[in-house]
């Protein structure tokens, strides 16, 4: 029997816009067999009360609204009056010092570091690599030596999917499916810290994995039988 309904909002048109566009796609389509429908270039309107108000006219009745269009970053920003971008970042310089400070940085969320035609995403590598520059800037600038420019590593970027699906982009290189799955798993495992941690993490996922044991999944495979647990 099916429990539940699950559908997929998105005002671009297509799902992870961040990935090549056929990545994108083969993500949809795993999301699609899992019985999840996937509205594309269409917008959350308004909530009222039970009710989710979709911009194509779609009218769909649910209390369970999960918001995930993006994070923003601190108050802080705002109450410091730092210069900013129009994300409400702070506005930095190739060394991402504050514009107009010499001797103050931003670094993460709310920096807004130029990347490409718009900013650095929101996501932790470019974090740390800012972290790291930032501290070898100020022991140059310490010792009168210029801070030089930032520049980021892009190590690639994944995203899981569900059971045995994921897409994975490192480099020039594409992983989808089963083969994107396994990237993930070891990527994740290889950032692990310590051998101890890695070694239960990897039996606690090779628990959940054989037994299913995941009490709260929700979305199953589509040609589940009716009445199946
Ligand atoms: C739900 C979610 C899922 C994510 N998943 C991924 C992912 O899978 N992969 C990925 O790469 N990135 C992911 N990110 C993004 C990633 O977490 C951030 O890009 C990263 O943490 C940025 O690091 P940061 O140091 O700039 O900010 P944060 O890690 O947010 O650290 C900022 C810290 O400042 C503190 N703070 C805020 N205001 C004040 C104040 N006034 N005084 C003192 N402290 C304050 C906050 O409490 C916080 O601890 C995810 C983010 C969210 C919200």
């Amino acid at each position: 029997m099916k429990q539940v309904r699950i559908v997929l909002v998105e005002a671009r048109d297509r799902v992870l816009p961040t990935f090549p566009a056929e990545l994108g796609q083969d993500a949809k389509k795993r999301l699609e067999r899992r019985q999840i429908e996937v509205r594309l270039g269409t917008r959350l309107e308004r909530v009222e009360g039970d009710e989710v108000l979709l911009s194509g006219g779609e009218r769909i009745v649910t209390k369970t609204l999960v918001w995930a269009a993006g994070v923003r970053p601190a108050a802080l920003v705002e109450a410091l009056g730092l210069p900013a971008t129009k994300s409400g970042r702070v506005a930095v310089d190739q060394a991402l010092r504050v514009q107009g400070h010499d001797r103050v940085f931003a670094i993460g969320d709310i920096a807004a570091v130029p990347y490409g035609d718009g900013e650095m995403p929101m996501l932790s590598a470019p974090a740390i690599q800012e972290g790291r520059f930032v501290a070898d800037a100020i022991l140059k600038l310490e010792r009168g030596l210029d801070p030089g420019r930032f520049r980021y590593r892009d190590k690639g970027i994944m995203a899981t999917i569900g059971r045995n699906a994921a897409v994975a982009q490192l480099g020039k290189l594409r992983f989808k499916g089963f083969v994107g799955w396994i990237m993930w798993l070891v990527v994740h495992l290889y950032f692990i810290i310590g051998f101890r941690n890695r070694i239960s993490v990897l039996l606690e996922w090779a628990w959940d994995y054989f037994r299913y044991d995941r009490p709260i999944r929700l979305i199953e495979r589509a040609k589940q039988k009716e009445g199946a647990p």
